[in-house]
């Protein structure tokens, strides 16, 4: 039997209706930018693995420290004992995060991350004995399927059995600047007429909602109505964290920074799964008491564990290094060059970048999950290409260390595709 046949014996896929959709491509390795099936045929990785890889696949300096790190200390509570490589995580991520952010706490993957910042939020009020229970949220926004995360993602079409079970979220348009007046007025209503806990939010871009890009200025004006009023906000920043939008955190673009912020995603590189939320000295200081009823009663097995902070720290290191750097600013310079040339398409409606992350939207009617949008990811997997257009959205998010030459065949297939259409 093959991998394939193998697979469907026992294997559910997430986000797959396996009726229509039973076969998953066998992977067998990846290097860098490339993915390798079973034939030995290579994909270009153009979305780095749902933005982890960003510092290519299994990187040779990742692995050194993990496998020195797993014959030293694999894993232990995190409850009680402590070790280095969580330490100096902490200490890396303060340095690199905005100045305002000073506690570090762990969970496993990105839902679990904004699932600890909401339950952050809501037990800060609760502590002040000022009870909140209303989340808001952006239109459209991403943040996880856990219950909390999905609760406060607006992108539920597909969350229709389980929204008799969410917690109260309010949602408002992400704004625009026709918008602005009127967004800044229901906030205002809603922060008045509900027990607002917390404001979530993915900063500048909403990955999952087909990287629509948004106005920091604008945000940034929400952000001031939220903090007059004692709301707490979090930044989501699973998607934009670590250098994508070409400063470390999005949350770097403005000037008034968030009191929680979330991490997953490149935090460890693609190699471990590993969340992280951050937050602000007061945050923290409303739950010390000398009851024990006021701490933070949120743990998972493998909070902390030592291998994913010895990736991280690993990842933070080459996010922090010149060739890195140097590789985003040319991603980002050509991104540039490609959208001048891609633009004047007729079949292109509108196109967007920021950082290393751009976007098209093709003039066609589309279905996020519809049959077109299978054929133009067969289209590009035909030319050895790895992309995932969201409906008639298609983006590029590669891995920093993808060469001009990969690049190039990403944007080729692009435009064969706006010829072919
Ligand atoms: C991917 C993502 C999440 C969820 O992270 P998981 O690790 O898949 O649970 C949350 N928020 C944003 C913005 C994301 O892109």
């Amino acid at each position: 039997m093959t991998l394939q046949e193998r697979d469907k014996k026992h294997l559910w896929h997430p986000l797959t209706q396996h009726q229509l959709h039973p076969d998953a491509l066998p992977i067998v390795r990846a290097e860098g930018a490339l993915l390798y099936d079973e034939q030995g045929k290579s994909y270009i990785d153009g979305i780095a693995s749902w933005y982890t890889a960003m510092y290519g696949h299994c990187h040779p300096q990742i692995i050194a420290k993990v496998q020195q790190q797993m014959t030293t200390l694999d894993h232990i509570v995190f409850s009680g004992f402590t070790h280095a490589p969580a330490i100096e995580l902490s200490e890396q991520l303060i340095a690199l995060l905005p100045d305002n952010q000073d506690k570090i706490f762990f969970s496993d993957n990105g839902s679990t991350a904004n699932e600890v910042a909401i339950k952050m939020a809501l037990q800060y009020h609760f502590n002040r004995g000022d009870q909140r229970t209303t989340i808001i949220a952006f239109e459209d926004g991403f943040h996880g399927d856990t219950f909390g995360a999905m609760s406060a993602s607006g992108l539920s079409v597909y969350n229709g059995p389980f929204e008799d079970f969410f917690i109260d979220v309010q949602r408002i348009p992400t704004p625009t600047t026709a918008n602005i007046e009127t967004v800044k007025e229901q906030l205002q209503t809603l922060i008045t007429t509900h027990r607002v806990a917390a404001f979530i939010y993915e900063p500048l871009v909403q990955g999952a909602n087909a990287m629509h890009m948004f106005d920091g200025g604008l945000l940034e004006q929400l952000l001031q109505i939220c903090q007059a009023h004692g709301v707490i906000t979090i930044a989501d920043e699973v998607m934009t964290g670590f250098g994508k939008t070409g400063k470390h955190f999005a949350s770097e673009h403005l000037e008034t920074q968030p009191d929680i912020i979330s991490m997953s995603k490149a935090l460890t590189a693609g190699f471990v799964p590993m969340g992280v939320t951050s937050c602000a000295g007061y945050i923290y200081d409303a739950f010390l008491d000398n009851s024990i009823g006021k701490a933070f009663f949120h743990a998972h097995t493998y909070s902390g564990t030592p291998i994913a902070c010895a990736v991280a720290l690993a990842g933070i290191e080459l996010l922090q290094s010149d060739a890195i750097q140097l590789n985003i600013q040319r991603i980002i310079h050509s991104h540039q060059q490609f959208d001048t040339k891609v633009r004047q398409h007729p079949l292109v409606k509108s196109t967007r970048q920021l950082g290393v992350i751009y976007a098209l939207d093709l003039a066609i009617d589309m279905d996020r999950y519809g049959n077109k949008r299978y054929e133009i990811f067969d289209h590009f997997m035909r030319q050895g290409i790895y992309l995932r257009p969201l409906g008639k959205t298609i983006y590029i998010l590669p891995p920093y260390v993808i060469t001009a030459q990969q690049l190039t065949l990403i944007y080729d297939a692009i435009t064969a595709l706006l010829d072919q259409l």
